[in-house]
């Protein structure tokens, strides 16, 4: 028998390949805004290293992975004892819930937040604590209750988990307050940064996590290539925390979690500045255009810094959802992540948000 925190999960329902929607709905062509990939495709040095690599696939990989954690620990001026790998930043999230959490212990995160982190916890057999998000009418709406978090920490909290900018909501926490927040958790809680949408954080600056990651020996900061850098098929993701807790992580992580191919084309996906730059300048812009345009057409759309809009269809967006979906557009409904009338839409090309937003303007003729 399962233990009970399996017993409570439901299944993560991932959607469809978009050959077999094309197929189920006798479509010619798909455009799929639903899972926050980069419109631009693949970093062109990843995917020239992929088209060049000729490493031995009969092999196992680089255990240490000491190419790439060189690479990326130069990137970020700390030590490659601080750095973890992982088969895309989930797996740092699970290694995460594996070596703090368990049964009697709790996981503190917001409403709204990566499915991920209920999952991986309860999947370990310990308890989760959802706080509710800050009011729809809050500065930051539906955004992370930091106060409310840092409250519901008891000495049985082993993580609390975050993101900045969220998933799914594209809301962020201001520097001035997760410094706040960092400086009253106790130091008997890990806390995770997940900024696997750091890169397209446009209108406000960057956490200084190098000085974090000095300053407070239980963060834990997860990045992931499966945005920015248009890997997310090859699973390619990190933390970076103090030596101590990078220990405690790969004493749990299976020997040979990244493949040899994902750590290959990260290494020149890392040096590939050109490719992010353009990728930040399309998402930036794009993304404005996108919150102007459906400002326009009255639906109230959450302030964002990430890759996605979610906005209010002020109704069951589950049918909105079919409508758009028999067009041959698929958007992301958010009734699993308590906001049911609300639907993310990635921030695609400009042709793409244009056929978003005409199909959207039929749904809602
Ligand atoms: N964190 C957040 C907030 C996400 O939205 C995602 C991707 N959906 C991930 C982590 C995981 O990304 P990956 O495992 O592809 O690195």
């Amino acid at each position: 028998m399962p233990h009970a925190g399996i017993e409570r999960l439901k299944t993560y329902v991932p959607g469809k390949p978009i050959e077999d929607l094309k197929r189920e709905l006798g479509l010619s062509s798909i455009i799929k805004l639903a899972s926050n990939e980069n419109p631009l495709g693949t970093s062109p040095a990843a995917q020239a290293a992929l088209a060049n690599f000729d490493g031995a696939l009969y092999r196992y990989p680089d255990g240490a992975g000491y190419e790439i954690k060189s690479a990326l620990a130069a990137r970020h001026g700390v030590t490659t004892d601080q750095l973890t790998l992982g088969n895309g930043s989930d797996d740092v999230l699970e290694l995460t819930a594996r070596v703090f959490l368990g049964p009697g212990r709790n996981a503190v995160v917001s409403q709204h937040a990566f499915a991920v982190y209920p999952i991986v916890s309860q999947a370990v057999g310990a308890e989760v604590r959802e706080v509710p998000a800050l009011d729809p009418a809050a500065d930051m709406p539906y955004g992370h209750d930091l106060e409310a978090m840092l409250a519901a920490i008891g000495p049985d909290t082993g993580v609390v988990f975050m993101a900045s900018p969220n998933n799914p909501t594209g809301t962020w926490i201001d520097n001035d307050t997760l410094a706040d927040f960092l400086d009253r958790v106790p130091a008997t809680t890990v806390v995770v940064l997940d900024q696997a949408y750091i890169e397209y954080q446009s209108g406000a600056s960057h956490p200084p996590v190098l000085d974090w990651l000095a300053r407070y020996d239980n963060l834990i900061v997860t990045r992931t290539f499966s945005k920015i850098y248009g890997m997310a098929a090859l699973r390619f993701g990190y933390g970076l925390s103090s030596p101590r807790i990078a220990d405690f992580l790969n004493r749990v992580r299976a020997p040979f979690n990244v493949n040899t191919v994902a750590m290959h084309c990260a290494r020149a996906a890392l040096d590939d500045s050109e490719f992010i730059s353009r990728s930040v300048a399309s998402n930036t812009a794009e993304r404005a255009s996108l919150a102007r345009e459906l400002a326009a057409r009255g639906f109230a759309c959450l302030p964002s810094e990430a890759n996605f809009i979610t906005f209010d269809t002020g109704r069951d967006a589950a049918e909105v959802f079919d409508a758009l979906l028999r067009q041959g557009m698929i958007v992301r409904p958010l009734a699993s992540y308590d906001l049911p009338q609300h639907l993310r839409v990635t921030v695609g090309g400009a042709e793409e948000n244009q056929a978003f937003l005409a199909a959207l303007d039929t749904v809602f003729a």
